[in-house]
């Protein structure tokens, strides 16, 4: 039996954190649809045509140790507009989405476009500054040493990029649960999230 959560939500406000947790508690397939947008970035940043990138795109490609840099964060942002780009990425969603033993998907359009048919949906968002905040210390343990001003500067113009597209924007589906992270512990926020879950499971069992 097929059971898809959807999880969108802006930049670094715990989506990853949350659905790995949510996926790993009721034994679910998790993909983070970012990693298809950002793979197709990285290879645009090396010269490739974006409709080109994404339709070339291979599970592999997905696996590169390049793709959480800012700058892979921004090309993806950028190729993330272009309507032919999602197009070519939709079936690859759809499909993990339909497996048997049900799916974690998170992203900005999963609950509004890729599954509008979702079991359970979530919004999970933060304030800008608390998201920047996050991410900071996470570039900041992974080496990069750029200030907070200009994390929270790209986190910003990501945020800016995202909602205000035509294609597929990024807002909350209309019957998606809103879960606002900023004040939360990583523990409180996943236990939120599962209890979510868990409601929209009963219903539907
Ligand atoms: O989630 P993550 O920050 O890795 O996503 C990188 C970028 O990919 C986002 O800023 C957004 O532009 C794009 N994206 C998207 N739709 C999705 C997932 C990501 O447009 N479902």
């Amino acid at each position: 039996m097929s059971f898809t959560v959807a999880i969108d939500g802006p930049a670094a406000a715990g989506k990853g954190t949350i659905s790995k947790a949510v996926a790993a508690h009721f034994g679910f397939a998790h993909l983070d649809t970012g990693l298809l947008y950002r793979a197709v970035g990285a290879k645009v940043l090396n010269g490739m045509e974006p409709l080109k990138a994404a339709q070339t795109l291979t599970a592999r490609e997905l696996e590169a140790n390049n793709l959480r840099t800012p700058e892979v964060a921004q090309a993806a942002s950028k190729v993330a507009v272009i309507k032919e780009v999602r197009a070519a990425l939709v079936t690859f969603q759809r499909s993990f989405a339909a497996r048997d033993g049900g799916a974690v998907l998170d992203g900005r359009d999963i609950g509004t476009v890729i599954c509008p048919d979702a079991d359970s949906k979530l919004f999970v968002t933060a304030s800008a500054p608390t998201r920047a905040k996050r991410r900071h210390a996470e570039l900041q343990a992974a080496g990069n040493k750029d200030s907070f001003e200009t994390v929270l500067a790209d986190v910003q113009a990501r945020d800016a990029r995202d909602a205000g597209r035509a294609e597929a924007p990024m807002v909350a589906a209309n019957d998606a649960v809103t879960l606002d992270t900023s004040d939360l512990s990583i523990e409180a926020a996943v236990a939120k999230a599962i209890e979510l879950v868990e409601r929209s499971r009963s219903s539907v069992l």
